[in-house]
Parts: structure tokens; sequence; C-alpha cells
């Protein structure tokens, strides 16, 4: 099935993404800045060589941050200097369910995608009383109304509002 969403795919980083993670696969990711999809920009089964490209990859950009990541139980972990698995990321392949996708381009609709700096993606939607929520809306966990981050536990939601490019229309 073809949607709007499909051509993303035309975009060489997000074709990175095409195939599913494998177990044990490493990636090198971009931490910062933070997208609302999750950029890797090398996928590769040894350690050493992702070790060495993702060493390279911060060398060559200064306002760009690059980290190694293994995939395991189809989870992101760290790495250890050995390259294990060391603690779950904070950074995941995050989906976006489409209706949000949808919902940021629909001039009706107010609202637009959030990421957290922990990369977790979140919606900001202001209804027609003006005033605003945010919820989840990840393929497999959206609508539920949040008031702090739920993979980072920071309450920054609130801050985030005042800061948002988003304006609250005034009626
Ligand atoms: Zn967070």
């Amino acid at each position: 099935m073809d949607t709007a969403a499909d051509l993303l795919f035309l975009n060489e980083e997000v074709a990175l993404r095409i195939n599913p993670f494998s177990e044990g696969e490493y990636l090198v990711i971009q931490t910062h800045p933070q997208e609302k999809n999750l950029k890797v920009s090398k996928r590769s089964f040894d350690y050493e060589e992702a070790k060495k490209y993702c060493e390279l990859e911060n060398l060559g950009h200064d306002y760009a941050t690059f980290e190694l990541r293994i995939i395991r139980d189809n989870k992101l972990w760290t790495v250890n200097n050995l390259g294990y698995p060391r603690t779950i990321s904070q950074q995941q392949d995050w989906k976006v369910s489409l209706e949000y996708l949808e919902a940021i381009h629909d001039n009706d609709n107010h609202g637009e995608i959030i990421v957290c700096f922990c990369s977790y993606p979140y919606f900001h939607g202001v209804t027609a009383q003006t005033s605003s929520n945010c919820v989840t809306c990840l393929v497999d966990d959206h609508g539920r109304e949040i008031h702090s981050c739920p993979n980072c536990q920071v309450a920054s939601l609130q801050f985030k509002i005042k800061n948002s490019k988003f304006k609250i229309k005034d009626n």
C-alpha cells in the first residue's frame, strides 16, 4: 500500500532504516540534534568497524553528535568497551502513528510533534478551547495524555509548550 509517508523512503537517510534491524547489529546513530526519526548513519555487524565509523563521524561534524548502539530484543542498547549491550538506550526507533503525522499537516488541526531531548516524540495538540495537552503518538502506544516524558520521566513538557513555535490561536 502506498501512502504519503512512503515518499519518505526516497530519502537516503530514511532508506537506511527500511530493512528491520537484526539482533546483534551495531548502529551508529545521530544523538544530537534530535529529529523525529532515528537517524542511522551506519549499520554493521562488526563492532570495530562501527566504533571506528562512529569516531570518524564525531570528528567530522562540529554540530552533530554520534553514538554507537547495538540491537538486542528489538531495542537499542548502549555498548560497553567489548562491544556487548550495556544499558537500554534512551534513543529508540520510535514509530509515530500515521494519524499524528497526518494531523500536523492538517491546517484545521492545531498540533505538532515535539521531540523530547531524550529522543521521545509526543504530540502537542491545541483544542478549540485554547487549552493544550500532550499525548503519546506512537504506533503501539498513542492517545494517552502525558505530563512528563514516558521515556526519560523528565517533567519538561510544560516548558516545551511555552517555548513551542506553535502559537495558540485566539478566537
Ligand atoms: Zn524524554
